[in-house]
């Protein structure tokens, strides 16, 4: 059997045929189109399935990878931050469409899938896959599987409350990690620290600024703490960061020993290290679903 995998993004929306190992026979690429609305999506990724269905020779999976998570409850859409999909039932409304079964999964969990099994966790058990992004999310892999928790929320560790009574978050509670370590959280810091407003890898090249080093020593202590916290209860073999936050070199080296510091362990070593499969992270973990 082939697989199909459907990476639904803010601006694109890119399929892969693959075979049963994942090389892939076939990619493409077309625009959301978001401004168009729900429908129009809906559309978008019926005629890109098709296409790929006409160029396999056997039958097919398909996965899709999508912002925000399923709820539990109702089954539909939540904190997507494509919003037009908010409240949508995706999932069957694709089922409906394409007449076919579809497995869908959020993009925290697609990416630490795919890296576990193809990229940089792939010869660990237990992977602890990180998106440090416009948001902070992340998804548990355990002998190549999804862990989910009994109500779908495990691996939610940017709405874990690093400060007490700290930053509003949108999800209505304080001090969310993602209110520190997210792109934008960063950029906002460093706007309220130097008064200028630049974009995260400007900020990295403006390491002469005087306020720099605290504005590293501030991401660097959240950073840190953040990320023992997982260690401590969850304590994977290896943890894998993605997103555009993680193409900051010092993290995999200031960074690894501020998480270092702070577990409750005396012989920490878990490898904090870098991505292996970028941008293809979400259509590989689709094809795995
Ligand atoms: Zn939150």
């Amino acid at each position: 059997m082939n697989r199909i995998g459907i990476d639904l993004g803010g601006t694109k929306i890119e399929g892969i045929l693959a075979d049963e190992n994942y090389e892939t026979i076939t990619r493409k690429r077309i625009p959301t189109n978001q401004e168009e609305g729900y429908t129009s999506i809906l559309e978008s990724i019926k005629n890109l399935v098709l296409e790929l269905v006409q160029e396999s020779n056997e039958q097919v999976s398909i996965g899709v990878c999508t912002p925000g998570a399923l709820s539990l409850k109702s089954g539909l859409i939540k904190n997507s931050n494509t919003q037009c999909l908010i409240g949508k039932d995706l999932q069957n409304d694709l089922k409906n469409l394409l007449h076919y079964k579809v497995t869908i999964e959020n993009d925290a969990n697609c990416f630490a899938l795919a890296e576990a099994k193809l990229g940089a966790g792939k010869n660990s058990n237990f992977v602890f896959g990180v998106i440090m992004g416009t948001g902070v999310g992340g998804g548990i892999v355990i002998d190549g599987k999804i862990h989910h928790g009994r109500t779908n929320i495990a691996g939610e560790w940017g709405h874990h409350c690093l400060h007490t009574g700290g930053n509003s978050c949108y999800c209505g509670n304080k001090g969310c990690v993602e209110t520190y370590i997210s792109g934008p959280a960063l950029e906002k810091n460093w706007s309220n620290l130097s008064g200028l407003n630049q974009s995260l890898p400007e900020i990295i090249q403006n390491s002469d600024n005087p306020n720099f080093d605290n504005w590293k020593k501030i991401f660097l202590d959240n950073f840190g703490l953040a990320l023992a916290n997982v260690i401590d209860i969850l304590d994977p073999d290896i943890i894998v960061l993605g997103g555009g936050v993680s193409n900051i070199d010092f993290l995999y080296n200031e960074g690894k020993n501020a998480v270092y510091e702070k577990v409750f362990s005396d012989i920490i070593d878990t490898p904090i290290i870098k991505n292996e499969l970028g941008d293809s992270a979400g259509v590989f973990g689709a094809c795995m679903l």
